[in-house]
């Protein structure tokens, strides 16, 4: 996070300015929030350039319900999908589809321990889908699309949520984008979703309503009781990214601090990064040490110094070191530090 954010948002938990009541106080039918909840549309709009004809939903249940709502909505019963796998995320969003539809897998680079993504020529598209899905940036693995797959007339469906605003974004490529926020937009509680309104007319009638695009649309995000504590979060993040330059300012910093560290792996025979050059991720680094008991004591070394949580995921094992928009250079150049000594002493 942001640490003027955390600092706003701790001055606004007592009371927000002029109001003498604390933003988890008040009613989402309230005109503050209200009006919070339009400028951070706004603020997004602005941020991302996203022309009209696109709506912006503030929903619940993570970007795993939308591994779900995507099929309920888009697909139909005689229809069929298009889903790319490159990570772990991508197949749990193809198997949660799988459970609402027939879904194609149209590439996976499973079998190359997803160390890159698809090139465009191993992908088998189906022109008649519904829909291609893919995940931009691939959390676990660390590597990241660094152009959309071109997949022509058929709507394009991003799971952006671990690179969400790291870079600009092109809107118009897109039939529907999501991002859970709780990495770049700010905590858990909210997913973004950006869709193309022409898609909104497939929504079943037969959906529950909070499963709904359409209804979601219509009732401007508050169907229900909408996560305003989140909302806030994402609002005050939305306009640090602004204030710092946007989204061309962002992919500037993002690249130089994974620069720093993927210099170092590059130059190194002790590290072995696990992305291939290409597909590199700019939020999540991964690499390999020697070995496990390496790698344990270099987390364990690393935490001791004060760098921590860079032990890779349970399921893949390795180092990974996460550095979302908020992470400071300084943290990364720590880091680059703490790798060169963890080489020299026990390399
Ligand atoms: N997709 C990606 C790319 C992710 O990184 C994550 C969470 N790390 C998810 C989906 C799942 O998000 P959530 O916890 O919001 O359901």
């Amino acid at each position: 996070m942001p640490e003027p954010v955390l600092e706003e948002a701790q001055r606004d938990l007592f009371a927000m300015p002029g109001l003498g009541m604390s933003v988890l106080e008040m009613s989402h039918r309230s005109k503050t929030i209200i009006d919070m909840m339009e400028q951070a549309e706004a603020d997004i709009r602005t941020l991302a350039s996203i022309p009209n004809g696109y709506s912006l939903l503030f929903l619940q249940g993570g970007a795993s319900l939308q591994f779900s709502m995507v099929p309920m909505n888009l697909l139909s019963p005689d229809g069929q999908a298009d889903h790319i796998v490159s990570g772990h995320f991508a197949r749990v969003a193809l198997q949660e589809a799988q459970k609402v539809g027939r879904i194609n897998v149209a590439a996976t680079t499973e079998t190359q321990g997803f160390a890159r993504v698809p090139y465009q020529e191993e992908l088998e598209l189906d022109p008649n889908a519904a829909y291609v899905h893919f995940t931009a940036n691939n959390t676990i693995f660390g590597t990241e699309w660094k152009t959309e797959p071109d997949v022509g007339k058929v709507p394009l469906v991003a799971d952006i949520s671990s690179n969400a605003f790291s870079k600009p974004l092109d809107v118009p490529k897109y039939g529907l984008i999501y991002a859970g926020a709780q990495k770049n937009l700010g905590i858990a509680g909210v997913t973004l979703v950006i869709i193309r309104d022409d898609l909104l007319s497939r929504s079943p009638d037969s959906l529950p309503t909070m499963l709904s695009y359409q209804a979601q649309q219509k009732a401007g995000s508050a169907f229900n009781t909408p996560p305003v504590f989140a909302i806030y979060i994402l609002g005050l993040v939305i306009k640090w990214v602004l204030q710092q330059g946007g989204l061309p300012e962002m992919a500037r910093r993002n690249q130089e601090k994974a620069q720093l560290i993927y210099d170092l792996l590059d130059s190194s025979e002790f590290y072995r990064g696990h992305a291939m050059p290409g597909d590199r991720s700019t939020m999540n680094v991964t690499f390999r040490l020697p070995d496990e008991e390496l790698e344990q004591r270099f987390a364990d070394q690393a935490a001791a110094a004060g760098l921590t949580d860079l032990k890779g995921h349970r399921s893949v094992g390795g180092i990974r070191a996460s550095i979302y928009n908020a992470f400071p250079k300084e943290g990364v150049t720590a880091l680059v530090s703490f790798m060169r000594e963890f080489e020299r002493t026990q390399g």
